[in-house]
């Protein structure tokens, strides 16, 4: 079994979509393992979305991702990583609807930028986004 963190965005949260996401979720066989609803500071995205500090996109994305509460969750359940990745769509919500119209960001997002949802894109990342927002003190 293996865990992801998934994080339903500021747009998500403000367009109530974190009961469907939340639906999705459990219908797909993830178990929830921890959640949080946090409102995230700059630091805080800058730090989390380090990878993309260089981007012209990234005081845009930083604005986003503090614009409203997010909700944090950790997703549990075997290839939990690349089934959520799938379960989410392409980045680009815009192209979403039309290639993966049963995309939750097809659902829920508006563009490239506002996509509504997050999902870790590796097993480093996924181990390095989860020890980000929780302590680990659960067992495999
Ligand atoms: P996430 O990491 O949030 O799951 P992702 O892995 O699909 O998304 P990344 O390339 O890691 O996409 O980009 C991180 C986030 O930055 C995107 O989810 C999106 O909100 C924003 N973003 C990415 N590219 C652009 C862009 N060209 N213009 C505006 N915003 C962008």
């Amino acid at each position: 079994t293996e865990r992801t963190l998934a994080i339903v965005k500021p747009d998500g949260v403000f367009g109530n979509y974190t009961s469907s996401i939340r639906k999705i979720i459990l219908d797909s066989g993830f178990s929830i393992q921890r959640e949080a609803t946090l409102h995230l500071d700059e630091d805080s995205v800058r730090s989390f979305y380090a990878e993309h500090s260089t981007k012209s996109f990234f005081p845009n994305l930083v604005k986003y991702m503090t614009s409203g509460p997010v909700l944090i969750m950790v997703l549990q359940k075997a290839n939990a990583i690349a089934d959520w990745r799938t379960l989410i769509g392409p980045t680009d919500a815009r192209k979403a609807k039309s290639t993966h119209p049963d995309s939750i960001r097809a659902m829920c997002g508006e563009d490239l930028e506002r996509n509504c949802v997050h999902g870790s894109d590796s097993y480093e990342s996924a181990a390095r986004e989860i020890s980000f927002f929780f302590t680990q003190t659960f067992s495999e």
